[in-house]
């Protein structure tokens, strides 16, 4: 039965709007909209006092600037923020789920391809070229687009070619501390069980960022190595591209599908142009996907630092150790002092159509984003680009911002990413597949031929999260199969690899 507001807890005084409410309207017993409540936007269902909290998701949004008496709309303009939670003081591990209470996966299989270092398996079959320095980023375009005319046809089972290029190389504090990070992201991405094993790398000459930086010492070879400056002219460059991607493409095309356990399977969960809907319907069905990720094996990994940070107590009560929850800390304190220093703070992060979209500010914003975390407890914490050791849910360490969350996730090794959106974003990556689920049926209505599943219907109470939590883990299995494509991937629409550098660009 479709609903007009929706209440996430007993104890809130505020619920969203699932349509827009005109004034006037008797929106249930007791209950009158003194203003118009746009979609998504909060109606208060009390009177609540000069100072007096706001309180949605049972937890405190923010405080009163004015009075508000019941039936207004509360806008974003009308709260004052809490003070985010403290690190020091939290509880570890007293809100652990057992394994047995998560719902159980339809399937416990998949296809994928293997990889020679046996790590979590490929979803797609790609070359990727790594590059040491944004100074190669035209020729290995130019030859990229030779060999997808003159190579790739003679590969079949090759999905693609994926040049890395980025803004990172030279021209930085190469030894800043925080240098580790893009480091430790180009190193990671170029092992990504998409490309199988096969290093190719176009390194200038010059650099900072060397080829010793970027490979393992056995893996630096002039089979796996292009050095621009040591090649006579624009023809030799070509052709010594073209030669080498010629060889690694035959290789690749060898490789074949193999039916495999979940444990193979690296997802990545992400949301973005979020609005008040997102933590109703499209983060809560991707929380049932993930845990029955889980469950079957498989490891899941959400992120987005200053998207976690309200409720950050919440989740170190589902760390499984104080080691895990400690780790979580210090990334949290990491990423406090990274915005302090940039002169900003947590409050930096909602955008204007976030706001559009009913969340009042990054509290709000936190509590839906960490839905999608599902309820499964969290067995590790990574730095951003770092690769998981451990199988289950894990907290990966990532700026927000959709490109760059994407890209540190990436090189974290994910096959697939589950990205929920409220707003819209045609946003994809070029070495996995970008599955998109929408918070709101009119998102769909909007972009039918963009949304890969549509959450809305938990919003409207017209189906249950496991209903479409269940769809979206098919969906998730179909498309690292490769027997499924996101609309994204079907039409190209790659978007660039967004480097984090926290380092000094000199
Ligand atoms: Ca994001």
């Amino acid at each position: 039965m479709k609903r007009s507001i929706v209440q996430i807890r007993p104890e809130d005084n505020v619920a969203i709007a699932v349509q827009t409410i005109p004034a006037g309207t008797q929106v249930r017993d007791g209950l009158v909209a003194k203003d118009e409540i746009p979609q998504a936007h909060k109606i208060a269902l009390t009177d609540i006092p000069q100072g007096g909290e706001v309180v949605r998701y049972g937890v405190v949004l923010g405080y009163a600037k004015e009075a508000i008496p019941q039936g207004s709309w509360i806008n974003e303009f009308m709260l004052d923020l809490p003070t985010p939670p403290g690190l020091d003081d939290m509880e570890y591990a007293t809100n652990i789920k057992p394994y047995e209470e998560l719902p159980d996966p339809p399937v416990t299989t998949w296809e994928g391809y293997e990889n020679p270092d046996g790590w979590y398996a490929g979803t797609r079959n790609l070359l990727g070229i790594s590059t040491t320095v944004q100074c190669v980023t035209g020729v290995v375009n130019a030859a990229v687009e030779r060999m997808r005319k003159e190579l790739l046809p003679k590969y079949p089972n090759v999905d693609g070619i994926v040049p890395i290029n980025h803004a990172y190389g030279c021209g930085v504090a190469i030894n800043a501390p925080e240098a580790k990070v893009p480091i430790r992201a180009l190193k990671n991405l170029s092992k990504h069980p998409n490309f199988g094993g096969q290093m190719m790398v176009v390194s200038l000459g010059c650099e900072k960022f060397t080829v010793e930086k970027l490979l393992d010492a056995a893996d630096i070879s002039p089979e796996n190595v292009i050095v621009l400056q040591e090649c006579k002219g624009y023809d030799a460059m070509m052709n010594a591209l073209l030669e080498m991607a010629d060889k690694k493409l035959a290789i690749l095309n060898e490789r074949r599908r193999v039916t495999l356990p979940l444990s193979k399977l690296l997802i990545g969960m992400q949301c973005g142009g979020s609005d008040a809907f997102s933590g109703v319907s499209a983060n809560p069905s991707a929380g049932y996907a993930s845990d029955m990720l889980v469950k079957g094996g498989a490891t899941c990994l959400f992120s987005e630092v200053t998207e976690v940070r309200d409720g950050v107590y919440l989740l170190a009560k589902r760390c499984v150790n104080e080691e895990v929850g400690k780790k979580l800390a210090a990334e949290m304190a990491w990423y406090d002092n990274y915005l302090e220093a940039g002169g900003v703070d947590r409050s930096a992060n909602p955008t204007p159509g976030n706001k559009k979209g009913g969340l009042a500010n990054i509290v709000e914003k936190a509590m839906g984003s960490i839905a999608k975390s599902g309820t499964a407890p969290i067995v590790d914490v990574l730095s951003p680009a770092e690769r998981p050791a451990k199988s289950g849910l894990i907290f990966a360490a990532t700026p927000a911002s959709d490109l760059v969350c994407g890209s540190c996730q990436l090189s974290s090794g994910i096959g697939v990413q589950v990205f929920m959106t409220g707003r819209g974003t045609p946003y994809n990556l070029a070495a996995c597949p970008v599955i998109k689920v929408c918070s709101r049926n009119e998102m769909k209505e909007q972009w039918p031929d963009l949304i890969d599943i549509n959450a809305g219907p938990a919003a409207t109470g017209e189906k249950d999260i496991s209903e479409i939590g269940t769809e979206l883990f098919h969906k998730i299995i179909a498309v690292a199969s490769g027997k499924d494509q996101p609309f994204s991937e079907k039409y190209g629409l790659f978007n660039d690899y967004c480097i984090f550098n926290p380092a000094p660009i000199t």
